[in-house]
């Protein structure tokens, strides 16, 4: 049993804990030091079938970070947007919405990464990194916090601690539920299929959504001609759907996906996901920051979730990296509050509008659907609304950490 003094402790080794460690190892001043805990072996090549769609900003994270040269050659840039509305036994899904997603000429306002590509730059970097120190496979759910310090008690009875603990433990956080915080949210009565397609014809940048009245059917461009499927579906249905051998999955694909790539193959293993919309009531307790799913889960209809969670990286690491600079105490609640001020709204914003969208469009009804055409109609023929739009998804609106504007700390 050790006494391990750090500067700050994360609990929780995915891509959000594993983004903030990279932050303040590289960009704190000298001399910082990071403990990571993680559950999970640190190379576990963990089985993923999903790609990210990861937004502008993030990318400008990414790329202060150091990493995005080592991801640059696997990302597909997404060119174009199109949005369609149908019911599921319709024999064309004609195009209601588009948009050129490009921030300005030639700056696309998201790419692709498959999360295997992600994973394994994430976890080099960490661990070729000498200020941050992993405990992995290891636990972390049991901490007391003082005036001064977080200690925290690990599985394998280590004892570490720091003026900070983050918990980036995921949508189940052990360590939310020992601070006492709730969360407002449930669970929707829906699954989120995953699985990549080759196709014949090539996609040239494009992102499709079919609005189908199970759910929204999202086609996502990949590096050749291939794209990355999330397919929303009722549970029922979805877990049926799941059960089938290739020919039949295939098959009940093919019927969601349309015509418009050609001929269809699977070209990667299926996985299916619970989905659940939640979001903390505090993201802050003493001496305790919750980021990434931990804080907040959102809908997938939009590709929103880990960006929310780096936006929680970015402001986070700004916070704490003036605090220290000013000699300040980085687990003080005005510093706790000043990152719960600027994460907060910000993310229960973004959930409430995935919500709606996945209510509005989740459902067979002709007025309905009449009504949100119409809708759609019109955004399609507003540029200047269409442009806010992707900015608004490219995490390029309102008030933007410096990290994901691309400027260092
Ligand atoms: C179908 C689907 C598609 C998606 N597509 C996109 C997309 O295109 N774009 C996008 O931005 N987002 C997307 N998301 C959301 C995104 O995947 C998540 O928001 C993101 O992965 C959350 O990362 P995280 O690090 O916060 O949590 P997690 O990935 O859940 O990581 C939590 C980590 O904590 C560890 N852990 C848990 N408990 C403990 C403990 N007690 N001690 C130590 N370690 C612990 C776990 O082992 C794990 O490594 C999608 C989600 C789904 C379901």
């Amino acid at each position: 049993m050790q006494d391990r003094p750090h500067d700050v402790m994360i609990a929780g080794g995915g891509f959000v804990g594993r983004t903030l460690a990279l932050a303040l190892a590289k960009l704190a001043p000298q001399g910082f030091r990071v403990a990571l805990v993680d559950a999970e072996p640190p190379h576990n090549g963990i089985a993923d079938a999903r790609a990210s769609a990861l937004s502008a900003a993030t990318k400008k994270l990414l790329s202060v970070l150091g990493l995005w040269n080592q991801l640059a050659a696997e990302a597909q840039p997404i060119l174009a947007i199109e949005i369609t509305d149908s019911p599921l036994n319709a024999g064309l899904r004609p195009h209601l919405l588009g948009f050129d997603n490009e921030m300005t000429e030639g700056e696309p306002g998201a790419y692709m990464i498959e999360n295997s590509d992600l994973r394994r730059a994430l976890a080099t970097a960490v661990d070729e990194h000498p200020a941050i120190e992993i405990y992995a496979p290891e636990s972390l759910s049991v901490f007391n916090s003082d005036a001064f310090r977080v200690v925290a008690r690990l599985a394998g009875g280590d004892r570490i601690e720091a003026p900070l603990l983050v918990a980036a433990d995921g949508k189940r956080s052990r360590l939310r539920e020992r601070a006492g915080i709730k969360c407002v949210g449930w669970s929707y009565p829906q699954l989120g299929i995953v699985t990549t397609v080759a196709h014949s014809k090539p996609h040239e940048g494009r992102a499709v959504q079919h609005f189908l009245p199970a759910g929204p059917f999202a086609i996502l461009p990949l590096k050749g001609n291939r794209s990355s499927i999330v397919w929303t579906e009722g549970k029922e249905c979805g877990a049926a759907i799941m059960e089938k051998d290739e020919a039949g999955f295939l098959a009940e694909l093919s019927t969601r996906f349309g015509h418009r790539f050609g001929e269809i193959s699977l070209a990667g293993p299926r996985q299916s996901f619970p989905l659940d919309f939640q979001v903390a009531r505090s993201f802050v307790a003493d001496r305790l920051v919750l980021v990434g799913d931990a804080a907040h889960v959102v809908h997938p209809l939009a590709g929103q979730g880990l960006n929310i969670g780096m936006r929680d990286v970015a402001a986070l690491a700004e916070t704490i990296v003036e605090a220290t600079r000013l000699g300040l105490d980085i687990g003080a609640p005005i510093q706790l509050e000043r990152y719960q001020r600027w994460r907060r709204f910000d993310s229960a914003f973004s959930a409430t509008i995935m919500d709606g969208l996945n209510r509005l469009f989740a459902n067979d009804s002709a007025p309905l659907r009449a009504l949100r055409d119409l809708g759609l109609g019109l955004v399609d023929r507003a540029p200047v609304f269409k442009r806010f739009l992707v900015r608004e998804a490219a995490g390029a609106t309102g008030n933007v950490p410096r990290l994901l504007r691309g400027e260092s700390l």
